[in-house]
């Protein structure tokens, strides 16, 4: 029985295609939809500054601007889920998307994830995101579906 879909989003329009399937799914099965968004604590320190380096005063705005960018793209779903007769509810946590993805789909104990197969990053030919391709190589059990851009 489906009765709770994880729906990851960094806001681009394969996620924005994953949502418009997984609302679609939701309203046939009566189920409800979470809408997560990550703040990727990747682009704030370690990769590009080191994390001991990096100042509170510099992180602070752009972690903010993230955020605000996080609620904008799960809001626009509650949107959808609202306009289709589907409960939702939104989720915002910061770190790593695979880890944060994985520990949210466990916590809320989803029976479907559903993700786009690419995000926002430029690199059009890969085969697949390596958020999506890490969130199906963890070993959690929760059938993972994958809508192509
Ligand atoms: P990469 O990030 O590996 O360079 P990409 O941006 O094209 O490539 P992914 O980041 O893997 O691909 O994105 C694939 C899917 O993963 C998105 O459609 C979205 O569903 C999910 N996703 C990616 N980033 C996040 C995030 N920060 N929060 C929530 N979901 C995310
Ligand atoms: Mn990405």
């Amino acid at each position: 029985m489906i009765s709770k879909i994880l729906v990851p989003t960094d806001g681009s329009k394969a996620a924005q295609k994953a949502a418009l399937y997984a609302v679609d799914l939701a309203k046939q099965l009566n189920a409800t939809v979470i809408a997560l968004s990550i703040i990727d604590k990747r682009s704030l320190t370690g990769e590009t500054v080191p994390a001991g380096n990096t100042s509170r005063h510099l992180i602070e705005p752009i972690e903010d601007y993230l955020r605000e960018a996080a609620e904008g793209y799960t809001a626009e779903i509650k949107k959808l889920c609202n306009k289709n007769g589907v409960q939702s509810k939104t989720v915002i946590t910061a770190g790593h998307p695979v880890e944060a993805i994985v520990k949210e789909a466990l916590r809320a104990k989803v029976n479907l994830i559903i993700m786009g197969s690419h995000g926002k990053s430029a690199l059009a030919a890969a085969v697949l995101g390596s958020v999506t391709y890490g969130v199906i190589h963890k070993d959690t059990k929760i059938p993972v579906l994958i809508v192509r851009r």
